[in-house]
């Protein structure tokens, strides 16, 4: 048995880890996170104004939210730590975590809050100009291209939501794609073909983003004839997929076929008893920072039961009277 055995301990520092900061901290159950050495606060750090999280009407910017997140946990007195978790053992009872620092931690319960990531395209400009006008997410900065024409790339559902989204903003939004049919659901390409601000263009895939400070232009390739061509516009918007970052413990628990983690039903219940996920890790579909709040706040409700539950069973177990064997006495 190891020196001392955690509550519970939460892998990932997005808005799913921290709700099940504040949640199992106020339950007394004094929780680590391991918040990550270099990517504490998730995907929102990386964001401006969020808009769209209930309770700031003026918006608020993604890394103060996550900053108010960790106090709000912290003042419950969450255990919140700048370390990694590097491998885990997840099968027995006392779950074992090893961290990048070179430590070991036990617990007998661990939420996976993990994230997920958002697919890049891997050309230059990308990543200089991204929250310059080029961004993976068109409801947290649809807002800021209004009567802009602006591009999607992408073939899915993600990028047909994304580019019916942008034209509520947009006065033109090009889609991208580098097939000349598209991955998403009948009704979702049916939806956006029939609308009058989206022109798609196939067979065509994304070389270069360019801009001075912001996104002015793009080189573009067409995949057919290689002949390259040059697209102005003021916004690229990346809906490629993503992918869930469940690498550290995708040999343990059950995915689904998207290769999120597979839950029960509605809790955050996993293959594996006292393992728990919350937020992107196991959604394929939503993927916004209160939906993800919100599953970290059933994964911390699902802990509590889980571990009153297990001392109910210790309690029983101990409290039995122990057999004596007559024949060896
Ligand atoms: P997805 O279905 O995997 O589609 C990704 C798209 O990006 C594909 O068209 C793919 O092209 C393209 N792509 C991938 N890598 C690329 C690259 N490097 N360069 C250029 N294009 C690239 O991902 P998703 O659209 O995010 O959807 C994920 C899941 O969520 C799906 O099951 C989807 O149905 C679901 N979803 C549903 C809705 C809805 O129903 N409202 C909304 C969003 C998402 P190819 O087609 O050539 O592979």
């Amino acid at each position: 048995m190891p020196d001392q055995v955690h509550d519970v301990i939460i892998v990932g520092s997005g808005p799913a880890g921290y709700t099940a900061a504040v949640y199992t901290a106020r339950a007394n159950l004094s929780p680590i996170v391991l918040a990550g050495s270099v990517t504490a606060g998730g995907e929102l750090m990386n964001t401006t104004d969020v808009e769209n999280f209930p309770g700031f009407p003026e918006g608020v910017m993604g890394p103060d939210l996550m900053m108010n997140m960790e106090a709000q946990a912290r003042r419950f007195g969450a255990d919140i730590r700048n370390e990694d978790a590097t491998a885990l053992k997840l099968d027995a009872p006392i779950k074992e975590i090893t961290l990048g620092s070179g430590g070991t931690l036990h617990a007998r319960s661990v939420i996976l809050a993990t994230g997920s990531a958002y697919r890049e395209l891997g050309v230059p400009g990308e990543k200089q100009l991204s929250g310059h006008g080029v961004s993976w997410c068109a409801t947290c900065d649809g807002f800021f291209f209004r009567d802009q024409v602006i591009a999607v790339v992408g073939g899915g559902d993600s990028a047909m939501e994304e580019a019916l989204f942008l034209t509520k903003f947009a006065s033109k939004v090009y889609v991208i794609h580098r097939r000349d049919s598209l991955r998403a659901s009948q009704i979702m390409a049916d939806r956006a073909k029939a609308n009058e601000k989206i022109e798609f263009i196939w067979d065509t895939e994304v070389i270069e983003v360019r801009g001075d400070g912001k996104v002015s232009e793009l080189e573009l390739r067409n995949l057919v004839d290689g002949t390259e061509s040059t697209l102005d516009v003021s916004g690229l918007f990346v809906a490629i997929g993503h992918d869930p970052r469940v690498q550290l413990f995708a040999d343990q628990v059950d995915l689904t076929s998207e290769g999120t983690v597979q839950v029960e039903g509605r809790t955050s219940r996993t293959s594996l008893p006292g393992v728990f996920a919350a937020g992107d890790v196991l959604d394929p579909h939503y993927r916004q920072a209160i939906t993800a709040a919100g599953s970290g706040c059933v994964a911390a409700l699902d802990v509590e039961e889980y571990l009153a539950d297990t001392a109910d069973t210790d309690a029983a177990e101990a409290h039995q009277t122990p057999k004596v064997d007559v024949a060896a006495g």
